[in-house]
């Protein structure tokens, strides 16, 4: 069966970005999705397009199909009355839009009253080089369409 729109792909994938190693599947829990749904980067989704059980590639991911960009109107000034909590330089909060979504971003610098953030994505701007190996692939359920993500075995307990 080859991945196509609406398969559910279950893959093995090592990522590395500058020679090192930032992220990978552990051995017997691959990353489950569910393919044409944008739950990967665009720039891996295209690749495994076509794919079939067994294929192993390496795809070099550009920043555009990958995390974006880095936009520098995306470094912001806030005002320490903003935090709750301690800041740590380096460290990653989250903040609510209006739409009620969360956004991430990581603190760069605190200055008095100014606390200095980054909204970009911490991968953002960054070659992904990704290491690939299509374990299984299968029809999506009805319930995954509906949800547009796939569900691992058993592991159902989102909102
Ligand atoms: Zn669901």
């Amino acid at each position: 069966m080859n991945i196509t729109q609406d398969k559910v792909v279950e893959l093995d994938y090592k990522l590395t970005v500058n020679g090192e190693i930032v992220d990978q599947s552990e051995p017997g829990e691959p990353l489950v999705y569910l393919h044409g749904h944008s739950n990967i980067i665009e720039g891996l989704e295209k690749k495994l397009e076509g794919k079939v059980a067994g294929d192993t590639f390496q795809v070099t991911v550009q920043p555009e199909e990958g995390y974006g960009l880095r936009d520098e109107e995306s470094i912001e000034d806030l005002s320490r009355d903003d935090f709750e909590d301690d800041i740590e330089v380096g460290e990653t909060y989250y903040a609510q839009a209006e739409d009620g979504s969360v956004l991430p971003f990581t603190v760069m610098n605190v200055d008095g009253d100014t606390v200095q953030v980054d909204f970009n994505h911490p991968m953002a701007g960054m070659v992904l080089d990704f290491d690939v190996t299509v374990l299984a692939v299968r029809d999506a359920t009805p319930e995954e369409l509906e949800h547009g993500h796939a569900h691992a075995d058993g592991d159902h307990n989102h909102e």
